[in-house]
């Protein structure tokens, strides 16, 4: 498997919304739900962190598009595949909408790879980001539901050593709890918020939603 498993299921913003069009890219584990070292392998196994419905509902209500990034490779690991992850995420949607009717995902994209697959989606590579933002923006069609999707090699490319680039749009951020999510939001140019992985996006929230907040400092390089 080439590509990274894609849901993509647009839904209008909440009617008194902002519409500054800022997308919120939010790694998954330890952040949204408790994370595990065997991974999350089952709808059983996820765990929801305190009030991450609640943050996402927020989030959506003040104007941005949620657009959940997660490493999965268990898939080429040969543990289960890619219909696994999408009952675990049709199981994520659904117990978020119970809690906030807002919570909604707008697209969740999971990269299947190892590192030794050398794809150009698996963070801290950006591919992911990159193609969601595409498809938020309207600027590349994608067919609503489950598909899959292929990067492209210009979709990987960074430069570690350069500047950060800058976003496409300033209220853009990047939620995660590792190093390789700070580096896939530094190669996007977004917003970068590190969260403790276990309490997850909640306590951060307040900064993300002050978008004079830069987030925090960090170099993929030192
Ligand atoms: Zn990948």
């Amino acid at each position: 498997m080439r590509g990274f498993v894609v849901q993509y299921t647009p839904t209008p913003l909440p009617a008194s919304a902002p519409q500054h069009g800022g997308i919120a890219f939010l790694d998954r584990d330890g952040v949204l739900n408790l994370g595990s070292p065997e991974y999350i392998n089952h709808p059983s196994e996820f765990k929801i962190l305190a009030n991450a419905p609640k943050a996402v509902g927020i989030l959506r209500r003040a104007g941005y598009k949620i657009c959940v990034v997660t490493n999965q490779s268990a898939i080429l690991r040969g543990l289960w595949d890619k219909n696994r992850l999408h009952q675990i995420h049709n199981y994520m949607r659904q117990v978020f909408l119970e809690q906030d009717s807002d919570a909604h995902f707008d697209m969740i994209l999971g990269c299947p790879h190892r590192h030794r697959d050398r794809c150009m989606c698996r963070k801290p590579k950006p591919g992911m980001l990159r193609f969601g933002e595409r498809v938020l923006r309207g600027l590349q069609p994608c067919k609503e539901g489950e598909s899959v999707a292929e990067s492209s090699l210009e979709d990987g490319h960074v430069d570690w050593w350069g500047d950060k680039p800058a976003a496409t749009n300033s209220f853009d951020c990047m939620v995660g709890d590792r190093g390789s999510d700070m580096g896939a939001g530094w190669a996007q140019g977004v917003r970068l918020f590190q969260v403790n992985d276990a309490t997850g996006i909640y306590p951060v929230l307040e900064g993300i939603l002050n978008s004079e907040n830069i987030g925090d400092d960090f170099h993929p390089v030192r």
